[in-house]
């Protein structure tokens, strides 16, 4: 296994992370919580080791779990006050899977209150700052976890990713941000944003990581119903020269150019190596971004109403009626951008718009599916930018919607289909941010996407 060495105990990799943890905190803002008691977990790890037992696959290896994952240890907060305090009777299985195979959580990662956003400014404990320039953003929504292992405090992080929120930070931070075909794992005790693209993934310095992290946690679960059986302990990874499709619609202007360069200078290695580059049309990826924010705000909505002030955390001291109670809870405890998407959802499903806006979406959704369908019988894998632009300042779009909206064109397509996508760290700036690049592949292409992965970094 790559992640822990094996010359180190359990306990000496976990202090490690926990100091580095600490160390970096007030810099950079990653977690919401450090396990200072994950040094327990590692002293049974290296017991058991002393005493022949067999451990499993991840024995020891310290791990950021991004606080929207619940676990018994520490408190859920999607890093919302309306769920400050609020400790999880139940425990994701994504969590008990890598558990299960001796990893250990050494802290709770900060993200986009609720995973609402692409910059990690949305928190209600503040911004998480970019590992490479502390002026800009993680990115979002898992910005904590994206820069726990750019730092190097952990050698992974779970992520979720409804739109972009594993690829984007991932990019913005220099490390491998894996988002699995809709399905491969299982998403039970994940605070829901919108079930029908969310997925649970990771973050990794090295691509065979990933590879080892989906092995773990990929499968079907009796408590995720839309979990897939398990096709990637037993998928294979194809061998051999690819094609790889590139869109023409997305070389133009409102990219910025040392991203688009650097797409051009990594088609080139890939010809020179023997793939074959297709140009794919693919016109009805412009309805993507539209079609997101009208699908993805209206599950929002209602995943989030059972957010009512009588379960879970957070209730206002100011209410004297039931309907106070839900008035106030709701509307001091969630982020502006919550409250945004709730109502938006709320008036894409309401009687006389709903056939206008969410149905209309609906059909572009399948429109979008299909002619991935059609781009997939004529390459293998797709390869884009993951954003239209590096990491941009704290505070530049947050009081912005829309052109915080506008960062995730690039990557909410692939939720839409529910395919699995990769976002590759290939470069830097001349100012020294990072640079990713997006492989996209059919569904359950997730293990030949891994392996091109360490293809196309070169
Ligand atoms: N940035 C996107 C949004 O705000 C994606 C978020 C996510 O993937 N959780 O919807």
């Amino acid at each position: 296994m790559k992640i822990a060495s094996k010359d180190q105990s359990a306990v000496e990799l976990v202090r490690e992370a926990l100091d580095k943890a600490h160390q970096y905190q007030n810099e950079y803002q990653v977690f919401n919580w450090i396990n200072d008691e994950a040094i327990k977990q590692a002293e049974e790890i290296d017991r058991r080791i002393a005493n022949g037992e067999t451990v499993g696959r991840l024995a020891g290896v310290p791990y950021a779990l991004k606080d929207n994952f619940l676990s018994k240890a520490g408190e859920t907060t999607a890093s919302a006050l309306i769920l400050e305090g609020f400790k999880s009777p139940v425990t994701a299985t994504a969590v008990k899977k890598l558990e299960a195979e001796g990893a250990i959580m050494i802290g709770r990662t900060n993200l986009d209150a609720f995973a609402h956003g692409s910059s990690t400014e949305n928190s209600y404990y503040g911004p998480t700052k970019n590992s490479k320039d502390t002026e800009r953003v993680a990115g979002g929504s898992s910005g904590g976890s994206a820069v726990a292992v750019a730092l190097g405090i952990v050698p992974f992080a779970t992520g979720t990713d409804t739109g972009g929120s594993i690829r984007q930070p991932a990019s913005f931070n220099g490390v491998y941000g894996l988002k699995p075909t809709y399905g491969a794992i299982s998403r039970y005790g994940v605070v829901a944003m919108a079930s029908s693209t969310d997925c649970v993934g990771f973050f990794a310095r090295e691509a065979e990581d990933l590879d080892l992290l989906m092995e773990v946690c990929a499968g079907q679960d009796a408590n995720d119903l839309t979990s897939l059986p398990d096709y990637y302990a037993a998928s294979e990874a194809e061998e051999g020269p690819k094609k790889i499709g590139i869109i023409k619609d997305f070389d133009n202007e409102a990219i910025d150019s040392e991203i688009r360069n650097t797409l051009k200078q990594k088609i080139a290695e890939l010809e020179a190596k023997g793939h074959e580059i297709v140009e794919l049309e693919m016109p009805a990826l412009k309805y993507a971004l539209a079609a997101y924010y009208i699908i993805v705000p209206a599950e929002v909505s209602s995943n989030l109403s059972r957010h009512d002030g009588v379960r879970y955390a957070y209730r206002s001291e100011e209410a004297q009626t039931l309907d106070q109670l839900y008035e106030h809870t709701r509307g001091e405890g969630f982020m502006p951008e919550n409250k945004r998407r709730i109502m938006i959802g709320n008036f894409v499903l309401s009687s006389g718009f709903y056939d206008a806006y969410y149905i209309k979406a609906a059909k572009a959704r399948t429109v979008i599916i299909n002619e991935y369908q059609k781009a997939f019988e004529q390459c293998d894998f797709i390869l884009s930018p993951v954003s239209p632009n590096p990491a941009f300042k704290l505070g530049a779009k947050v009081n912005d919607p829309v052109a915080m909206y506008l960062e995730d064109v690039l990557s909410v397509p692939l939720n839409l289909a529910g395919l699995p996508g990769l976002s590759v760290p290939v470069g830097q700036t001349a100012e020294g941010l990072d640079l990713g690049l997006q492989l996209v592949g059919p569904r359950r292409s997730d293990k030949s996407l891994i392996k091109f992965a360490q293809e196309l970094k070169g």
